[in-house]
């Protein structure tokens, strides 16, 4: 089978390719199975012609006439008005644009097979621009498919293409019989009473040319066991990929990290000013568990914003210290980054410096000199830490052993950074322990599928003594009495974040926004006092200010001598300020939902009340979107970052959702996660067990569904 599955078609020899090819192309209809997997979007039914006098209003028909007339009406709109009579009634076609043509094809006299959705009304019969031709040959005997295509591609081509993919490509079954049979969604009753189940060849057959008496709801909605076929192939080729990637990592090698008694993590157990909830012991005992193994961890801890993920990974470091090996935290923004550092080093120095051992950093504005240093202090080993950007994984850092490397915000980073991350210890033949973590809960169903091949740790539950934050949207219109608002709790000592939105087309408007905002807010603060008696501190941080400007900005903020922070969203993850009790959002029908959750966890840190207050602005007529509207009511009724992960994949789908982990070509085509969890959980039981019964088989299932394109899951 492998030839048929790797041959181009004959077309792409080394003749140049022509405008539809390369539209294929980059469809990624490129082999045989390729176009015999392109499946329709919809079908036509050109099988039968209806008699008007027995037509429905409403219906989409093929009708058959001879033309009695073809004008344009008058008046400055033209129109093309053609009327067909079939013997029973008569329809008029009307064309809003058309070419000459049309006149000549449409003439009074011709019989003309139209095709299009049939409006009753005051003049009889119409229909608004139907596809029509001219009457002859035989009708087809299956539904026609209507594929997905792109530009410079068109459906007469494409048609043709695919046919000629179901033709060639080698279709024979991949899965065992048994895992068919053991499919509820592929089991199916034969007209004799048997039971029987679709081939994937008989599904694509199908699927292709419909027969005209297939009930159109049953392929639309997809629950026909031809799609259920497919879909069930889909997900397990998924599966199966995620299973081999995880079989193929656990095969190497990585240090073994045990903890001791009184180990380092005891110590910082010790001075830690707060004792571990629940939910962080448990996940620190699972990492534990997995740093204690010669086989590298790949495990997500994931914990809504604000539950503590920080602590558990300076605990999960130095079990690796203790151990004698350097450990690396990466996060997506300086700002992020110098917070972990200084949290970091304030828990972890005074348990290193007896050791003879540091805590480095590197970031991207960092000065040549200093940057030098530290990556010495790398190199040397003597950084037992090493917390950073993207730095982190320049390649002139060295690290001395490399064992732990701890991604903060993962969805923030792409798989090839990952990969470079564990790239940092291959010289040893050793891989690092890979921590993830992420304050974006994943779906059941998506860690389920997409996220199969990780471990996970949840930490469920928020460190006590927390108020939950109380939730308002409000209109633009209202902004007064929100800036009053704020004044109250600057002149109770409390914080203030008010976040600007990215405007996407315009870096300059966001900065104007943020900046007179900034303004707006200093004048408005007038009178009142900072905690050292200063007049009221207004800050403004966005993303183009130099680094050493914004370090200076949040250093007084998180010190509590700036009483408003006016921000665009670089303050968006991980930022950790507890005497800040009050988040307003400007335009918050702009940002997305996760995002406004991430936002909202900077608030609800302390002991203290803390309230997020959603301005929104509507359009000219007064609306906001819908998807808009879902967003804000979402966030107003809900904090539970679950929940909002549930309700943000509803609104946008996986492929938004899962951001940079996926390669589109990792996307689920057919299946839906909401409908068909059966198949999924199908999937996930057969795909162990066809690696270990029939791995030739699933090597070629793979191989068909996902070509070479899997590479993804390396990382
Ligand atoms: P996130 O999970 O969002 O990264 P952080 O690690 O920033 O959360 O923790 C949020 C805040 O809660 C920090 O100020 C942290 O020191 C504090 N914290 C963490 N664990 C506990 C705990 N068990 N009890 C009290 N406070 C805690
Ligand atoms: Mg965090």
């Amino acid at each position: 089978m492998s030839d048929a599955l790797s041959a181009p078609p004959p077309a792409a020899a080394s003749k140049p390719l022509s405008a539809p090819q390369k539209a294929l192309r980059k469809l990624g209809l490129v082999r045989a199975i390729d176009l015999a997997l392109h499946l329709p979007l919809r079908y036509e039914d050109e099988t039968r012609i209806v008699r008007l006098r027995e037509a429905r209003e409403g219906e989409e028909v093929q009708i058959e006439g001879i033309v009695t007339s073809c004008e344009l009406s008058p008046g400055p709109r033209r129109q093309l008005l053609v009327v067909l009579d079939d013997g029973s009634e008569r329809c008029t076609l009307r064309f809003f644009s058309f070419y000459p043509s049309h006149q000549n094809t449409l003439a009074v006299g011709a019989c003309i097979r139209a095709r299009g959705e049939l409006r009753g009304g005051f003049l009889g019969w119409t229909m608004m621009h139907p596809t029509f031709r001219v009457a002859g040959g035989e009708l087809p005997d299956a539904l026609t498919p209507v594929y997905p295509t792109s530009a410079g591609l068109p459906q007469a081509y494409l048609r043709r293409a695919v046919l000629g993919g179901l033709d060639r490509a080698d279709l024979g079954d991949t899965i065992p019989p048994e895992a068919v049979a053991d499919c509820p969604g592929l089991r199916q009753r034969l007209p004799g009473g048997g039971q029987g189940a679709w081939s994937l060849r008989e599904a694509l057959h199908f699927l292709h040319h419909p027969r005209p008496d297939t009930s159109l709801a049953a392929l639309e909605d997809r629950s026909h066991p031809a799609w259920q076929r497919l879909k069930a192939e889909e997900l397990l080729a998924q599966q199966l990929s995620q299973h081999k990637a995880k079989q193929e990592r656990d095969l190497l090698r990585a240090p073994a990290l045990r903890r001791r008694p009184d180990g380092l993590d005891q110590q910082l157990l010790a001075v830690l000013p707060f004792g571990l909830t629940g939910a962080q012991a448990r996940v620190v005992d699972e990492i534990a568990a997995d740093l204690a193994r010669p086989v590298p961890m790949h495990r997500l801890l994931q914990g809504d914003v604000g539950s503590g993920k920080t602590v558990v990974a300076a605990l999960a470091a130095t079990v690796a210290i203790e151990a004698g090996w350097q450990c690396a935290l990466m996060a997506p923004t300086e700002i992020l980054a110098e917070q972990h550092f200084s949290k970091l080093v304030g828990w972890l120095e005074p348990l290193l410096a007896p050791l003879g051992k540091s805590v480095a950093w590197l970031t991207g504005s960092q000065k040549k000199k200093e940057r030098a240093a530290m990556l010495a202090r790398i190199a040397s080993g003597e950084a037992a830490l090493v917390v950073g950007t993207h730095a982190v994984i320049q390649d002139q850092v060295q690290f001395q052993n490399l064992a732990l490397a701890v991604i903060d915000e993962q969805h923030r980073f792409g798989v090839a950074q990952r990969l470079a991350l564990r790239e940092k210890m291959r010289d040893a033949g050793l891989e690092p322990h890979l921590l993830m973590m992420s304050a974006t809960p994943i779906p059941r169903t998506l860690a389920m599928s997409y996220y199969a091949d990780l471990d996970v740790s949840t930490i469920d539950e928020l460190p006590p003594g927390r108020s939950p934050i109380v939730t308002k949207t409000v209109s633009d219109s209202r902004r007064d009495e929100v800036i009053s608002r704020i004044r109250a709790q600057v002149a109770q000592g409390r914080q203030v974040y008010w976040v600007c939105p990215l405007i996407e087309e315009s870096e300059a408007l966001d900065l104007g926004n943020a900046t007179a905002t900034h303004l707006e807010l200093s004048a408005a603060m007038e009178g009142l006092c900072n905690a050292d008696g200063t007049p009221l501190r207004v800050g403004l941080l966005h993303s183009r200010m130099p680094p050493v400007e914004k370090k200076a900005v949040m250093a007084l903020f998180s010190a509590g001598l700036m009483g408003v922070l006016v921000s665009t969203t670089v303050i968006e993850v991980g930022v950790d300020v507890p005497n800040a009790s009050l988040m307003v959002i400007e335009h918050a029908e702009r940002f997305g939902l996760s995002q406004l959750h991430q936002l909202r966890g900077r608030v609800g840190r302390g002991a203290a009340a803390s309230a997020c207050l959603l301005l929104y602005s509507t359009n000219e007529s007064g609306r906001l979107s819908e998807t808009a509207r879902e967003r804000l009511r979402a966030m107003a009724e809900t904090t539970d970052g679950f929940e909002i992960a549930r309700r943000d994949l509803e609104i946008r789908g996986p492929g938004e959702f899962l951001g940079a982990r996926q390669s589109g070509a990792a996307m689920l085509r057919f299946a839906d996660l909401a409908t068909d969890i059966h198949l999924l959980e199908w999937a996930r039981a057969w795909a162990p067990v066809m690696l270990e019964r029939w791995p030739r088989l699933a090597q070629q299932h793979v191989e068909r569904w996902l070509g070479g394109k899997s590479d993804y899951l390396k990382a």
